[in-house]
């Protein structure tokens, strides 16, 4: 089972991130293919849409907030949006006191139950473990092995009937403050095992019902969390085994499929390996934006200059300050180096002549700029069709592209206007954006 979606949203971005410009037909294009990348994954129709359109409001209808490119904006919708589906807060189970772990065979209910344990414990709390898993024949020793370990007593059934075992464990344990209850899985959802669990969830009435995913199941999450949800309400997802290198993006489908939200994060095999479920740190990974932090970091760098600020606020923004612009941005290594900083993207070769062509774009505009006369460069609206010619053949490059650079530069020029006020530009548009990715910089 490949963890097609993680890797098809991460491209995604990748694309959005590098490609030359995004205008409205660009935005369609990528409104199209994340359309493809949830129906793939089996995100429900109707949510897919209801997501896409929500994404196409806030990117082509509504105001793009000030300090925003068009870019940067659809990246922090996307991944708003995400965020939402997957989950806002990080997770708190405290207070909850039955709490049941389902799942299928091996994806990690054992292991996460006996985690959980720890975790209450370290919150100064006292759990309790209950085995009610008789299918496999290890899995009670499993447990008891794993309780002993965090000196968290284990009950469990000596006939192997789940029933008794719960009934029981929940009054042997009703003194403790959690009781982490391990359920049997198959390698399917079997008609046994599904009545099995909706008999316990009868008998249980859990507080919490989590089904735990495996990061390298991909779609197949969202059917089989709608059956787990049919016969026990699934209240949360742990998505376990993230320590490898898959990106849990069945957990899109499991909490599409069934409205419950990622609680916890199962790292390594150890006791110790759980987290709590971090917005920010799961869907950056989702969408491969590794080391978003660095990235904005670097692109900060690239942003304009205190002194250039009160100009350009008076719309005094000339070609010289464009071009001081381009390189700025040429500096910050465009794409490879920023791709680069993208785990996983530097090894994927991007096509050369992409990044070939920005350089060489940069340099033709630069011959261009070194053609005009000094008062064409500070007053660039007095370059009329005679001096496009003229231009045109001091730089040796086509006339076309002289009215491309001043296109660039009028429309740089606008979005500078646009962003009115000195107070928006010092806020400064990627730290505003890292702001929303929960970064300090
Ligand atoms: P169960 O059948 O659902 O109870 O699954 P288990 O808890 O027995 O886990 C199956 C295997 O996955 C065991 O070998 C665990 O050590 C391993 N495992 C569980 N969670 C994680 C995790 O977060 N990371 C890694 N690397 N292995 C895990
Ligand atoms: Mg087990």
């Amino acid at each position: 089972m490949l963890d097609s979606l993680g890797k098809n949203l991460s491209n995604l971005i990748k694309k959005i991130i590098t490609s030359t410009s995004i205008d409205k037909n660009a935005v369609e294009e990528i409104l199209k293919e994340l359309k493809k990348i949830l129906l793939q994954a089996d995100v429900d129709l109707k949510l897919t849409n209801e997501l896409i359109e929500k994404i196409r409001k806030k990117c082509l209808v509504e105001k793009i907030p000030p300090g925003l490119t068009l870019r940067e904006h659809i990246l922090k919708v996307v991944y708003e949006e995400l965020v939402n589906l997957l989950g806002k807060e990080p997770a708190s189970l405290i207070g909850k006191k039955k709490i049941m772990l389902i799942g299928l065979y091996g994806s990690g209910k054992t292991t996460s139950a006996a985690k959980l344990a720890r975790y209450f414990q370290k919150q100064g709390l006292k759990p309790a473990l209950l085995a009610l898993d008789y299918h496999r024949p290890a899995a009670v020793e499993q447990l008891v092995q794993l309780g002993k370990q965090i000196n968290v007593p284990v009950y469990f059934d000596k006939n192997n009937d789940p029933y008794k075992g719960a009934k029981e464990g929940l009054e042997k344990f009703k003194n403790y403050d959690c009781i982490l209850i391990d359920t049997a899985g198959r390698s399917a959802l079997d008609k046994e095992l599904a009545r099995e669990l909706k008999k316990l969830g009868e008998i249980i009435k859990p507080d919490e019902v989590l089904l735990t995913i495996p990061a390298d199941i991909g779609k197949v999450a969202g059917p089989q969390a709608k059956e787990f949800n049919k016969l026990v309400g699934i209240t949360g997802v742990i998505v376990t085994k993230m320590d490898g290198t898959a990106k849990g993006g069945g957990a899109l489908s499991a909490c599409a499929a069934t409205k419950a939200k990622v609680k916890f994060i199962g790292v390594g095999e150890r006791l110790e390996d759980l987290e709590v479920y971090n917005p920010e740190r799961f869907v950056s990974r989702l969408l491969g934006l590794g080391d978003l932090q660095t990235l904005l970091e670097k692109a900060k760098e690239a942003e304009l200059k205190p002194e250039k600020v009160e100009k350009i606020v008076e719309g005094k923004f000339t070609l010289k300050d464009f071009y001081e612009q381009l390189e700025a941005l040429s500096k910050m290594g465009p794409l490879q180096k920023i791709a680069n900083l993208i785990p996983g993207f530097g090894m994927v070769k991007l096509p050369d002549n992409l990044l070939e062509k920005q350089e060489e774009k940069l340099k033709h505009f630069k011959y261009i700029i070194q053609s005009m006369t000094p008062e064409e460069r500070e007053n660039p609206s007095i370059i009329n069709a005679s001096r496009i010619r003229r231009i045109a053949r001091g730089s040796g490059r086509p006339e076309s592209e002289v009215r491309e650079l001043l296109d660039q530069y009028n429309k740089m020029r606008k979005l500078m206007k646009s962003l009115g006020g000195l107070k928006g530009l010092q806020r400064g548009a990627l730290k505003q954006l890292a702001k929303q990715f929960g970064f300090k910089i």
